[in-house]
């Protein structure tokens, strides 16, 4: 069973917004259904729109991740997660990088085309433009990080945490911890062996949940065993909070990382860049990454997974991995993203990015009560001016002045907040995609992913030995453009 957590959230400023009890219930459901197990709930209620940016449940949850504890967050739906898609994007690259993933509950993003490019456009454009708001993110955490205090959250396996929220070592977990690396370099054990050792002594988390093979290797390697409590960039290092030396530290994630060698060749985890997306035009099954061996190299290959299993008398044989990825990549830069294409894409990208921000945006309805405000303000002047000063029509006019004041102090910084997308720059960055590198594994998934549906590939009919290879992409999946490169042949020829 696999760990969840549960993120909601109420803003009060909507009015159709759905309560915190039933964000949690469905979420709850969901997570039944899905055998999840939730190990903790996280909630901020908003209690003003001033307050709106301050979640600290929300901070906690995301410093929690750091610790491998769940691997899913569930959310009743997607803005939940965050104010706004910058913020979205930053916190759940966080999580990814602790081995979570964000689970929107209610509202799957449907894969429009338009959406599917947003997204990749999104995650790449990332770093072109946001990095201050990730560092927003975190910069509560540093700080105490950098004074060695607990970065929120419950510390891991081994350490306690003082009252006054420093580290300390937990002495019996410590123990265990340095029994776990023994066995692992002292006794050659692999971390199956080590997870069987645990169990077999009652070993496991203070709630009482077991280890898994994975929590073993993380344990593994989490340097915070070394008194190493740096985070996010800001160094701390703690003799004090050390358990393990770093002469066994050292031999653990030595034999970690041959481990992970091994196991990586056996398991073939050599990125296939295309995969899920290829289809046997012959026999409609998906294509699947595939290597076989040749005396000096591995080969790797998508290989009809009819013919693979023999379930269909598909006869349709390999393409070498890397032929179709490159024929593909090259269409993909050469052949497609032309001045014009990416100027429409832009604009399409800046509109729908618009709008949605827009929906999520406050600033309309602040807008709204303003002009109504202002409205009634101006009526008891006008009142006050003509009759004679009612004590009544005085109360309504420093009222609605009040709350003048207050709303575009709230515009302003709504205003502040909402950066509008250009689709200029939108074509100056993927136009800067045209001379990326081929070799950068990020660079060829991010523009395979944005643009390309899916892939089909037949026998051609001319030549006897090649493949037709026909990209349906994400910006008409109607459409198709047929590349038929000479050099996709079929076969076995080594890469
Ligand atoms: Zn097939």
């Amino acid at each position: 069973m696999q760990n969840a957590v549960i993120y909601a959230r109420y803003s009060s400023h909507k009015q159709k917004e759905i309560s915190i009890e039933d964000q949690l219930r469905i979420c709850r459901e969901y997570a039944e259904k899905n055998s999840m197990n939730i190990v903790q709930e996280y909630t901020d209620a908003a209690i003003s729109g001033r307050n709106a940016d301050k979640r600290p449940a929300f901070m906690q949850m995301l410093s929690d991740s750091k610790d491998h504890l769940f691997e899913y967050v569930l959310v009743y739906n997607e803005d939940r997660f965050a104010r706004n898609e910058y913020d979205a994007v930053n916190c759940e690259e966080i999580l990814k990088q602790n081995g979570a993933e964000l689970v929107s509950v209610t509202q799957p993003l449907p894969d429009g085309p338009e959406r599917i490019i947003l997204k990749a456009l999104r995650r790449g454009m990332n770093e072109y433009y946001s990095a201050e708001l990730a560092i927003k993110c975190v910069r509560g955490m540093e700080n105490n990080a950098s004074k060695g205090k607990c970065t929120g959250g419950r510390p891991c396996f081994g350490f306690g945490v003082t009252p006054d929220k420093f580290y300390e070592v937990n002495p019996e977990e410590a123990v265990i911890v340095r029994k776990i690396f023994q066995l692992y370099t002292e006794y050659n054990m692999t971390a199956t062996g080590v997870l069987e050792e645990c169990i077999k002594n009652g070993w496991k988390y203070s709630d009482g949940k077991d280890f898994n093979k994975d929590s073993i290797r993380r344990m593994l390697s989490n340097r915070r065993y070394i008194g190493d409590f740096s985070w996010n960039g800001v160094e701390h290092f703690d003799e004090n909070l050390r358990i393990v030396d770093d002469k066994t530290f050292e031999a653990a994630a030595k034999k970690l990382l041959i481990n992970r060698k091994t196991g990586a060749r056996v398991r073939a985890t050599e990125d296939y860049l295309l995969g899920g997306k290829v289809f046997c035009g012959e026999c409609g099954e998906k294509f699947v990454g595939d290597s076989g061996k040749s005396t000096k190299h591995t080969n790797y290959y998508y290989a009809c997974k009819g013919r693979k299993q023999k379930k269909n008398g598909c006869k349709k044989k390999n393409i070498p991995k890397k032929l179709l990825e490159d024929a593909v990549l090259k269409f993909l830069i050469e052949g497609f993203l032309t001045d014009e294409t990416i100027d429409a894409i832009s604009r399409m990208a800046a509109d729908l990015a618009n709008k949605e921000a827009e929906e999520k945006s406050m600033l309309q309805m602040y807008e709204k009560e303003l002009a109504e405000a202002e409205r009634k303000m101006k009526r008891a002047t006008d009142y006050i001016l003509t009759h004679d000063d009612s004590e009544c029509v005085h109360d309504t006019l420093v009222e609605s002045e009040a709350r003048v004041k207050e709303l575009r102090v709230l515009i302003e910084k709504e205003r502040d907040s909402y950066k509008p997308v250009f689709a200029e720059n939108i074509a100056e960055w993927l136009k800067s995609y045209r001379k990326g590198d081929l070799e950068d594994l990020n660079y060829c998934k991010n523009l395979i992913e944005m643009l390309v549906n899916k892939i089909v590939i037949y026998d051609a009919e001319s030549e006897s030995n090649a493949s037709k290879v026909l990209i349906y992409l994400n910006t008409d999946p109607t459409g198709y453009y047929e590349v038929t490169p000479s050099d996709i042949k079929n076969g076995c020829s080594p890469l």
